[in-house]
């Protein structure tokens, strides 16, 4: 009855594209960006990944930022485990939810209270829907190139003109459900200013990366987060740290610890969280203030729910990885770690004559073929996609497994060791003197 085939990825692919749309479940991970065949996983293991022709990969992918401890980490397993056997899920409340709540409020200042949900969409979607809420304002505003998950508002680009009201990014989307969507140029503080002068009272929220990792890895500069706390304050609108790459990754306290450290006083009046805080299994959540937070239901007029919100499984997944990623030191050895990655990169990259600039912060990272680092979406577009491609290739055929276009950010995990940074940045040599 079985047909005996040597498993292939080539396969698995044309199998799954029978009767998956793309043969993927988010289109990301199809290749599509560089070309060639998706790898289909076995198995993963500390720092590294199996596919399923037995290949293995130094992984800087980790699920797209959650397996910040790398794979099978035994205090996570053995938690996971553990709540598995106590039961799948209740719908009912139980007293873990509320202590991974209380770990995130006693390591995030800004948030008092915070509500857990299923993904980083709903998460965002939430927080949207609570300022609107909250401010009684229908406007909000957001910048191109940061990603929010793909509630239907979101899913928008810039308008022609300046400071104007955008297009959908998607179809199915109609134009009506965009049009108190703003979306503004990363780091343009005359943008910026412009639009709280004409559309300020009207601002429920501006929601932000504020190190957006999904156009690879670009930071809000210092004025400029400055001067967005300042505007938001004075016209009354939230502030939304949409955390959910950023969070647990770059910093124990998240970006907004970085920006607090150089702006004094600095908090974001809202943020969402996701990826990291489920430690690889489905969980996220949005939180801010008590008062803003009592807006929602069961207390207050905004509505929000979840069958599934606070899953057991997912909540002991969560919190055995923040007690990791909370030990005292774990922070720095990821960022001395990431950052020596970097710097062989762009190291690599001079020695073959290769301009590339790259940054990274706590365990978070991005490259460019480029002579100067990005500051917007239209700047990394620019950069050298043909030459991040084959580059792409070039390292995928040596064992690394790097994010599958020039618009991600990539991760480095605590299971990652010396050996295998070293082995990295001796592929990317290899790869750019190809
Ligand atoms: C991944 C991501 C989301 C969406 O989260 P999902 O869990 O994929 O829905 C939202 N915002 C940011 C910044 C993200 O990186």
């Amino acid at each position: 009855m079985s047909i005996d085939t040597t498993p292939s990825n080539e396969a698995a692919f044309a199998r799954a594209q029978r009767v998956t749309p793309g043969g993927v479940n988010s289109p990301v991970r199809a290749f599509r960006a560089v070309g060639g065949t998706p790898r289909f996983i076995r198995r993963a293991q500390g720092p590294f990944i199996w596919d399923i022709e037995g290949q293995r990969y130094i992984d800087y992918i980790g699920s797209w930022g959650p397996m910040i401890l790398g794979h099978g980490h035994p205090a996570v397993l053995e938690a996971v485990t553990r709540a598995a056997r106590d039961g799948l899920s209740f719908g009912a409340p139980t007293e873990a939810e509320t202590e991974l709540v209380e770990a995130i409020v006693a390591l995030v200042p800004s948030i008092e209270q915070l509500r857990l949900v299923s993904s980083g969409t709903e998460a965002a979607m939430s927080a949207l829907r609570l300022a609107r809420g909250a401010t009684g304002r229908s406007t909000i505003v957001k910048f191109e190139g940061c990603y929010h998950g793909h509630a239907d508002a979101l899913l928008v680009k810039a308008g022609s003109g300046l400071a104007t009201f955008g297009h959908p990014t998607s179809a199915g989307v109609p134009a009506e459900v965009v049009q108190h969507t703003l979306v503004l140029e990363y780091n343009n503080l005359a943008q910026l200013d412009e639009t709280f002068a004409r559309h300020g009272r009207d601002i429920a929220c501006v929601i932000i990366e504020p190190i957006a990792g999904n156009m690879n890895f670009v930071r809000a500069g210092v004025a400029f987060m400055a001067r967005l706390r300042e505007l938001c304050t004075q016209h009354g609108a939230l502030l939304v740290f949409d955390e959910v790459m950023t969070g647990f990754r770059v910093a124990l306290g998240g970006a907004q610890s970085v920006y607090a450290g150089l702006i004094p006083g600095f908090r974001p009046d809202m943020s969402v969280f996701g990826k990291v805080i489920g430690g690889g299994m489905p969980l996220a959540a949005f939180g801010g203030t008590s008062e803003v937070m009592s807006q929602l239901a069961p207390l207050g007029p905004v509505y929000q729910a979840g069958t599934l919100s606070g899953n057991p499984v997912a909540t002991a997944c969560g919190l055995a990885t923040l007690r990791e990623v909370a030990r005292p030191g774990f922070f720095e050895a990821l960022a001395a770690k990431t950052r020596r990655l970097i710097e062989g990169l762009v190291v690599a990259g001079q020695d073959a004559g290769v301009p590339i600039v790259g940054d990274s912060e706590g365990g978070m990272f991005g490259f460019f073929f480029a002579s100067e680092l990005p500051q917007n979406y239209g700047a990394v577009m620019a950069t050298d996609k043909e030459r991040f491609n084959r580059f792409f290739h070039a390292m995928l055929a040596r064992g690394i497994y790097l994010a599958p276009a020039l618009y991600e950010a990539g991760f480095v995990s605590a299971a990652h060791g010396e050996a295998q940074i070293d082995a990295t940045i001796e592929a990317a040599r290899a790869a750019l003197q190809e």
